[in-house]
């Protein structure tokens, strides 16, 4: 056994030694490529959560600055990082976390028009945006393009969360069935609304979690909204299906 196998096996025992996971599961997670768009509370906490399980291969996208009031919930960000790139310190830190990593960091935000080059290289696609503009948008293209999206949102204590691929089959929905409206983001967004850091952490975790499960074989239901409820810890799963005027997936 060369040097790199032995560190492999070694770095992801724990997870190796589950029956869900074993060499092949863990062979599967260093394989795969995600794209994490949007860099904040949600964004760095699923970072951190994927590269430390093993994920190789990110892209990472934010046009945005670390500013003091990001601190209480970005983790990965610190005092010192005030004023810098979102996407660079990210890069950074999961560089540090996992040497062998290869990311590609943009610092731009997404568009119609960039959109394509942030996702064409991967398969699975983590929208960790604050925004319904991005959302729609991401939504739209990951449909276009067979991408597995993951989204996550928060809003004081209440998380929702989906994998979403209503490519794959006829009944599976996309963002826009679920949301067919534009939703004020002033109203919604979480400088507006309020967020505690444990909240938004628990989101990014769960959208990593959702993307393991994916990538092992474990569990995609497709059709599922799950809502978490973050003081009374009440999870609900609300199945939903295709809107059968979406403009994005039924046409
Ligand atoms: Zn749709």
């Amino acid at each position: 056994m060369n040097k790199s196998n032995k560190k492999f096996l070694e770095k992801y025992s724990r997870q190796i030694i589950m029956d869900q996971v074993g060499i092949e599961g863990q062979k599967k997670i260093s394989k795969s490529s995600i794209s994490i768009i949007g860099c904040g509370g949600l964004g760095t906490s699923a970072a951190q959560y994927l590269s430390m399980s093993g994920i190789n291969n990110f892209t990472l996208i934010d046009n945005d600055y670390v500013d003091i009031t990001n601190l209480n919930r970005q983790t990965l960000f610190t005092e010192n990082d005030i004023g810098k790139k979102k996407s660079k310190i990210l890069s950074r830190r999961i560089m540090e976390i996992n040497k062998s990593v290869n990311i590609n960091s943009y610092e731009e935000k997404v568009t119609s028009s960039n959109i394509q080059k942030f996702i064409n290289k991967n398969s699975i696609v983590l929208d960790c945006t604050d925004n319904f503009e991005s959302r729609l948008l991401i939504n739209k293209y990951c449909h276009y393009n067979q991408k597995i999206l993951i989204s996550a949102a928060i809003q004081n204590f209440d998380i929702q969360a989906f994998i979403l691929a209503s490519w794959l089959h006829k009944k599976n929905p996309c963002y826009k069935c679920i949301f067919p409206e534009l939703i004020n983001d002033n109203e919604a967004s979480c400088d507006e609304m309020g967020i505690i850091a444990s909240v938004a952490g628990l989101a990014g975790i769960i959208q990593a979690n959702l993307t393991l499960n994916f990538i092992l074989g474990l569990r995609d239901n497709f059709r599922e909204f799950i809502l978490v409820d973050c003081i009374n810890f009440d999870i609900k799963k609300i199945l939903v299906s295709k809107n059968k005027v979406c403009k994005v997936c039924n046409s």
